[in-house]
């Protein structure tokens, strides 16, 4: 096992590698920048460093930094978290080409899936469905040739896009050119990278995703889906597990086609596979090749730590779970709770006046948040992820809504009311998942001045 790991990471994540690292008797070593010295983890870690200045591309970007606060504290291997660099294959190179374990995926995984076309190709190779499109770039020579094949609307997205961006969506054929220079030049702006894909743009998918683990020598298993449908801008806002109302044999044959992916390509560590799904069909979209941020509602139901899976895969011992030992229990769902005013989503830096943190049956906090602790201008709004386990979807949902009605959380303003007053009371959710246009055209607009509160 592992003896001593680095956590790259800040926030709820670094606590809870924090806690994972605890709980196996493993040493841990926080890395902080200059404007996050008053984070939680850093209480509990046995060392910490400063590794640069509040801006990203100095600290928690900051490759040299990072080898060398392995190097002077001795560590063995580094969690990237979340975020950051933890889906950058450079960084997973750099980290083993200095002698430390990194824990994820090998560099090549990370880069094939770290571009989406290359991901996409390797998908269909494997035998998992992706979205009608092309397999190759798509640039303003070929763009009307590919669209005809494809036919509209059309999305044009980019190769090396994350967080939702750079994504245009084409309704006609006039508007294709257009849309296909202005993404590229997205592309270039945000990922350093002007390559763009087109693929059918899905009019009222679901977003479902599936959780898997992998040793890296060809034993894989998943720990089943979860519903990510509650989107803003292309970015979650609540989550569920297992994903609700789903046909049993397509579930079960996405689920084998994406532990026979892990096995084709012998993939090392967690990882999540995203399918947009509509009118019983999948489509593969992307696959993260780190943690996920929702990972704690899988986690409650089929009992297991998926961040201790992700250590001991990465110290070499193996997979010892099999897939009959994966079960599901009852229904959980998360809601990211994050630092920024409820109507208009601007951030909301500031200090925390007063905390309390709800409990009882079925209640998990993620959060290195508490009174008296300033939240820096520099990073993501995410603080707290609330998730609510139950018997049932009904019951997660009772409970959750009973959980954000106990929370305090003054001095600063979250989208709680967005979840409470609006979300968690809309008759059509709380029947079943919507699809992922239904948060931002029937929830977002209607939000009343009233719902605020
Ligand atoms: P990113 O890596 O930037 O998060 P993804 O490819 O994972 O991008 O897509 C994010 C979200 O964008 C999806 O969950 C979905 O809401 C929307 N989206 C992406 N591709 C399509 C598509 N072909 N049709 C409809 N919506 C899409």
């Amino acid at each position: 096992m592992l003896k001593k790991i680095l956590i790259a990471n800040r926030g709820e994540i670094a606590l809870r590698i924090t806690r994972a690292c605890k709980s196996l008797g493993i040493k841990t070593v926080g890395v902080y920048s200059t404007a996050d010295k008053d984070l939680m983890h850093l209480r509990f870690v046995d060392e910490a460093v400063c590794i640069g200045p509040g801006a990203t591309s100095e600290s928690y970007l900051n490759i040299p930094a990072l080898i060398t606060a392995a190097e002077i504290t001795g560590a063995d291997a580094i969690h990237p978290g979340y975020g950051f660099l933890s889906e950058n294959a450079e960084f997973a190179e750099t980290v083993e080409n200095s002698g430390f374990t990194f824990i994820g995926p090998r560099p090549e995984h990370i880069r094939l899936m770290g571009n989406k076309v290359s991901a996409i190709v390797a998908m269909k190779k494997a035998g998992v469905p992706t979205v009608p499109g092309c397999d190759h770039a798509v640039t303003p020579q070929n763009a009307l040739e590919e669209a005809k094949k494809i036919g509209f609307p059309l999305i044009v997205k980019a190769a090396s896009g994350g967080g939702g961006r750079g994504m245009r969506i084409v309704e006609r054929v006039d508007t294709l050119l257009e849309s296909v220079q202005a993404a590229q030049r997205d592309a270039e702006m945000w990922f350093g990278d002007d390559t763009v894909y087109m693929e059918r743009f899905l009019q009222k998918p679901r977003h479902v995703e599936v959780q898997i683990l992998a040793d890296g020598d060809g034993h894989a298993i998943h720990l089943y889906d979860r519903d990510c449908s509650l989107q803003r801008r292309h970015q979650k806002v609540l989550e569920e597990a297992p994903a609700p109302d789903l046909p049993e044999q397509a579930r079960a044959d996405i689920l084998e086609a994406c532990v026979n992916a892990c096995k084709m390509i012998q993939y090392r560590g967690a990882g999540t596979f995203e399918f947009l799904y509509e009118d019983g069909e999948f489509f593969f979209i992307e696959m993260n090749t780190r943690v996920q941020v929702e990972h704690p509602v899988t986690e409650m139901v089929t009992g297991i730590d998926i961040i201790e899976q992700q250590i001991r895969i990465a110290s070499g011992l193996g997979l010892e779970l099999q897939q009959e030992d994966i079960e599901i229990r009852g229904h959980a769902i998360e809601c990211r709770i994050n630092a920024e005013d409820p109507q208009s989503f601007i951030p909301s830096a500031g200090k925390i006046k007063e905390y309390f943190v709800p409990g009882g049956a079925g209640i998990r906090i993620d959060s290195h948040i508490y009174a008296g602790y300033s939240i820096p201008p520099y990073y993501d709004s995410m603080i707290a992820k609330l998730i609510a386990h139950g018997k049932d979807r009904k019951t997660a949902i009772a409970r959750l809504h009973q959980a954000l009605d106990e929370m305090v959380l003054t001095g600063i303003k979250t989208n709680i009311p967005l979840h409470k007053n609006v979300i968690l009371q809309d008759p059509q959710f709380c029947e079943t998942a919507m699809d992922i246009h239904y948060l931002e055209k029937h929830l977002l607009k209607p939000f009343s001045k009233e719902d605020k509160k």
